[in-house]
């Protein structure tokens, strides 16, 4: 299963992706995480990528495309994955597109976490607090001016990709002020009905193979028969001649003078 999780910064993105990928057994790939490791282990990408995050604006589109291929070659993704993240833009999305169709593969669906944009800050502010309380190092973003600069971005920059999913048919989308359990279950029985419908249109596709098989075995049939029946009938055009010189071995077809003979015989007997 391939899906994406669409929605503005503390939606619940990372929190259903995490459930997802325990139930599913695949990766969750976020490409904030994946960033935010290159922040910290200063590779190149880390280096370009981190003042960028710290303010709250999008890293460069050939920049995440370029994780994300790599990251979808690695073998735990090779049965699916949850796109966390990504796209954020439309140039990725239609990147992500290509990187798919590269390799015969396809999204399953798009599911959206629509939530009231004031309940965000709300929602950041808590994150903030449970990572204190856990100890854990809070992210350079996680700030109300950087916070108001991400939800601009994803106004500006990632909702269009609502548009652009619902055009392409995989657009799903989940009311996210709900519970975090009424989310996952509703996120269930969306990637149910996907899967049914996956199911439904490979079998469709399987039986317009049979069929067009059965159509090609019926005309090569007819083909074969047309063949035979041709040679049938010119062995039957040609029988008589045959016949003829079976039946008269030496003896030539009457010519006109030969017939008034006979006639003329037959009269004098008569
Ligand atoms: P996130 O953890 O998804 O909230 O992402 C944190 C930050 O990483 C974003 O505010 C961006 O600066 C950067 N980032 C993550 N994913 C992308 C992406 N797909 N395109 C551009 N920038 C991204």
């Amino acid at each position: 299963m391939r899906l994406i999780l669409l929605g503005p910064p503390g939606c619940g993105k990372g929190t259903q992706s995490q459930r997802l990928t325990e139930k599913y057994g695949i990766p969750q790939l976020s490409t904030g995480d994946m960033l935010r490791a290159a922040v910290k282990a200063q590779t190149p990408v880390g280096q370009k990528a981190g003042g960028l995050m710290a303010r709250g604006e999008l890293v460069p589109d050939d920049v995440v495309v370029a994780i994300v291929a790599e990251r979808i070659e690695q073998p735990d993704a090779k049965n699916g994955f949850i796109l966390d993240g990504f796209p954020r833009t439309v140039p990725q999305a239609e990147a992500l597109d290509r990187m798919l169709a590269d390799k015969g593969m396809k999204l399953d669906a798009a599911i959206e976490l629509k939530v009231d944009e004031g309940i965000l800050h709300q929602r950041i502010a808590k994150r903030v607090a449970d990572m204190q309380a856990r100890g854990d190092t809070i992210r350079a973003d996680d700030n109300p001016e950087a916070l108001e600069k991400r939800v601009h971005a994803y106004r500006l920059q990632t909702a269009p990709l609502v548009s652009y999913y619902s055009n392409n048919g995989l657009l799903r989308s989940t009311d996210g002020m709900a519970s975090i359990d009424e989310v996952s279950g509703a996120i269930d029985r969306i990637l149910g009905k996907a899967r049914q419908a996956s199911a439904a249109a490979s079998r469709q596709r399987k039986s317009a193979k049979v069929s067009v098989r059965a159509r090609k075995a019926r005309a090569g049939k007819a083909a074969k028969a047309r063949k035979t029946g041709s040679k049938a009938k010119a062995a039957t055009r040609k029988r008589p001649a045959k016949a003829a010189a079976r039946r008269a071995p030496g003896r030539r077809k009457a010519t006109a003078k030969t017939r008034r003979k006979r006639i003329n015989k037959a009269g004098r007997r008569g």
